[in-house]
């Protein structure tokens, strides 16, 4: 009776807190009291057998796995039994994360200054869709002869999909898509496209022509459902938040939905996957809402970049199988890594250049892939901090010197396609 009571008063108060996005059901957040991340050496053949059999075995998640590691994550319960496997086989990992729900906590401190006047982000902390929706109406605000907001579809739990447009109005400009929060846990990449946004617009009188000269139309949170219900409920939540009919699970994995090549490699069609891809191409209001944009869009559009984390990658199509370069690849690659070049020079951190397919692994239906398929050329998914110390729960230090490398590699992108 109190129990449902008490409920009943979180749901008005929440919805009053959330006028426009009014959460179906709330639930008792996901804690991670002494889960850890470890990283685990992949020697051989039989290593790597060992190591992801234990994802069977144990429910441990892998975050990112390359030909000479692999990134796991681990409840508390199972780390006794996997640390005994590893020891056993003389195989050797180390801890870097040790308490995940600690390491949470502290990365969730964060100012609410919802509604306040003069609103701005800070890039000190990570914001809610609330406070990012609220940052792009303050700039519409500051500045209506430059940026405007436009609607282009709601998610499956109806909250806003708001695109900035940020242009000069000249005729003949080129166009610059840029998407970040595709997947719900990448907190990093909303960070870093607002932080681009801020700057595009609060400095736009000091832009090159390379800039100016351009229609930036930019997604912040491509996955708001999944932002939010990693923000209040599940921190390492990756897909949407739909459940189809026939679905045993929730989530759709967004970037796996796109309609080209949709269902080919690298896709689960089982709804309790990562990795689901839908019931369907385009199944999913979010994925769909990106698709009628640009076919109701008549924009010269020359690049379209989303952004990831984690890993530090700069990914160019094709990546819905392996050893399929796109005929351009060589250009992709070159301006890949001209960008590379520059994000080195900030802070010293290497971002590797490549084939999405031949350098990770072929992942069909990719937002990436539906870009370039639609005509527009210069096509990346840009993989942000880390690579591997803290993994997808990024303390907020880390936030202004990724944005700005985010940052160098839309200028450098912009630089290119101005030539
Ligand atoms: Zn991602």
């Amino acid at each position: 009776m109190a129990q449902s009571t008490l409920s009943v008063i979180f749901l008005i108060f929440n919805c009053f807190l959330f006028i426009e996005s009014v959460p179906t059901t709330l639930e008792t957040p996901v804690r991670y009291d002494g889960a850890q991340l470890w990283n685990v050496s992949l020697s051989d053949e039989q290593t790597r057998k060992i190591v992801f059999d234990l994802e069977n075995e144990f429910d441990v998640s892998f975050w990112r796995t390359s030909n000479a590691a692999a990134d796991m994550f681990l409840k508390k319960s199972v780390i006794e039994s996997a640390r005994q496997i590893l020891n056993e086989n003389n195989i050797e990992y180390s801890v870097r994360v040790e308490d995940m729900q600690k390491h949470i906590e502290r990365e969730s401190r964060q100012p609410y200054r919802d509604g306040q006047q003069n609103y701005g982000l800070t890039w000190d902390a990570y914001y809610s869709l609330n406070d990012i929706l609220l940052f792009l109406d303050n700039l519409v605000e500051k500045y209506p002869n430059l940026c405007s907001l436009e609607t282009i579809g709601y998610s499956h739990e109806n909250r806003p999909l708001k695109v900035l447009k940020i242009s000069n109005g000249k005729s003949g400009n080129k166009a610059i898509w840029i998407d970040g929060g595709i997947h719900a846990r990448e907190w990093i990449s909303p960070a870093s496209v607002t932080y681009i946004v801020n700057d595009l617009v609060e400095n736009w009188n000091n832009q090159p022509a390379y800039i100016q000269n351009v229609n930036w139309y930019v997604l912040p949170v491509h996955n708001p459902d999944g932002y939010e219900y990693t923000r209040n409920t599940n921190r390492m939540w990756r897909k949407n938040r739909s459940k189809g009919s026939n679905s045993k699970c929730f989530g759709v994995d967004l970037n796996r939905n796109f309609g080209f090549k949709w269902g080919g490699k690298g896709v689960s069609h089982d709804s309790c996957s990562e990795i689901y891809a839908g019931s369907g191409p385009f199944s999913e209001p979010e994925s769909t809402a990106v698709a009628d944009f640009f076919a109701n869009n008549t924009e010269n559009f020359e690049a379209f970049l989303t952004f990831h984390s984690y890993g530090q990658w700069i990914l160019y199509p094709w990546g819905y199988d392996n050893g399929i370069p796109t005929d351009d690849a060589e250009e992709l690659d070159l301006a890949g890594r001209e960008a590379s070049e520059n994000m080195k020079a900030l802070d010293g951190q290497v971002y590797t250049v490549g084939n999405s397919a031949d350098l990770l692994y072929p992942a069909a239906g990719a937002s990436d892939d539906y870009g370039k398929s639609i005509g527009i050329k210069y096509s990346y998914t840009i993989e942000l901090r880390d690579t591997g110390r803290y993994g997808f729960i990024l303390p907020p230090e880390f936030i202004l010197p990724t944005a700005k490398e985010a940052h160098t590699f839309v200028h450098t992108i912009a630089r290119i396609v101005a030539k």
